[in-house]
């Protein structure tokens, strides 16, 4: 069966752009290995299909799969988060303009813009994008096109009005770009909020089992997508056939991953806070959390991504870092398994140094969807290294 948009998410989750096969029947649609497609006679191309960068039905399967989930009209999947970005800039920006993003964006994303894009032209403010009047502030000053929010952020978890954001980009005339990689669409609809872009690493939880790159962008606006539909097909930072494919099965069941993500992440967060040893807990799910109350109005739970910072400074930090067990040391996040990371050495290293540093005291934790019991007694095992 094919999708309608009355559906719930999870429906969709399942069935969007995922037609059986029509030649056997088969109900998983097939990996289409294949980088280019038989002509019926000159130009007699069968569904549209030529070459495998411009269009390949896997990939397609994807795209469609990725707008119905973020209730968007048009999808583009790419070979990684950062070739979404990419794309996405040299589709909507030219030399002397403007981005506003938040001082504490995914490090990958700051150094695509502050050292990659900055020799074509494209300027940039890092501000704390929870201030309103600092974001005002940097879009006033200067050619803005572009906002670029990411809510929850990383590592620090500080959620941004998602609609109020979208006034002020609005009112200057820019767009506003959300990176729900964090929340991912099951959690957060952004566009629903008034973003007029949706960008996605999908390495991350829309994958979700750490086994495949990619990266999206979602938008609404018929001119915008055919922009982005041009550079994906010009520059060719397109998902492969099995990626795509592969992506395309973790996403079925990203509801049921994120309900579990969140309530593991949450029982996590409670029992951090009750550790002498730790200085402040930053998950999105506490009632101290400042942004407590806008993610329970913008999301429907509060995700798998926590944060922690020690007492006892870098040193304490690091030793839990290397005493876990069962959360694996490892960079990225999204994935089934529990994943520890020392962001200033390792995800944030490009900031270390910048106005972008996260703090040395901190581990960041991807919670993944194992038995919390598990989780919990591997962070008491972890903990008596510091005792
Ligand atoms: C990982 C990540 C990216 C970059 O995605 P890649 O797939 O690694 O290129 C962008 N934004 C956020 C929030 C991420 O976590």
């Amino acid at each position: 069966m094919t999708h309608s948009d009355t559906q719930g998410f999870n429906t969709r989750a399942v069935h969007a752009g995922q037609t059986p096969d029509p030649v056997t029947g088969a109900v998983i649609p097939p990996v289409f290995q294949t980088t280019t497609f038989m002509q019926d006679g000159i130009g007699g191309l069968r569904n549209g299909y030529e070459y495998g960068r411009a269009a390949n039905p896997t990939r397609d399967a994807l795209q469609v799969q990725l707008a119905a989930l973020e209730g968007g009209k048009h999808a583009y999947s790419f070979s990684s988060g950062l070739a979404a970005e990419d794309a996405l800039i040299r589709a909507a920006l030219r030399p002397g303009d403007h981005i506003v993003l938040g001082n504490d964006a995914y490090g990958g994303t700051y150094r695509l813009i502050d050292r990659v894009l900055s020799e074509w032209g494209i300027t940039n403010s890092a501000v704390d994008m929870a201030d309103a009047d600092a974001v005002r502030a940097a879009i006033e000053a200067n050619n803005t096109k572009l906002v670029w929010v990411e809510t929850p952020s990383n590592p620090l978890m500080k959620i941004t009005d998602i609609a109020a954001t979208a006034e002020l980009a609005h009112a200057a005339g820019a767009l506003l770009v959300v990176d729900n990689t964090f929340a991912s669409p099951y959690l957060q609809q952004p566009l629903s909020f008034g973003a007029d872009v949706v960008i996605h690493s999908t390495t991350k939880y829309i994958g979700g089992h750490s086994d495949a790159s990619g990266g999206a962008v979602v938008v609404n606006d018929d001119a915008l997508a055919e922009k982005v539909g041009f550079v994906q097909f010009a520059v060719g930072a397109v998902s492969a056939p099995m990626e795509a494919w592969l992506t395309t099965r973790g996403v079925k069941t990203l509801g049921v991953r994120m309900d579990r993500h969140s309530s593991n992440a949450t029982a996590i967060a409670q029992w951090l806070q009750e550790q002498d040893e730790v200085e402040r807990v930053y998950y999105p799910g506490l009632a101290d959390h400042p942004g407590h109350e806008l993610a329970a109005a913008q999301m429907k739970d509060f995700g798998g991504m926590l944060s922690v910072t020690f007492k006892g400074g870098a040193e304490a930090a690091k030793k839990i870092a290397e005493s876990t067990q069962v959360f694996l040391l490892a960079e990225s996040l999204g994935g089934i398994e529990s994943l520890m990371n020392y962001p200033s050495d390792m995800t944030h290293a490009s900031v270390k140094g910048t106005d972008l540093a996260v703090p040395e005291n901190m581990i960041r934790l991807s919670v993944g969807i194992e038995d919390i019991e598990d989780l919990i007694g591997d962070l008491e095992q972890a903990f008596s290294a510091l005792r």
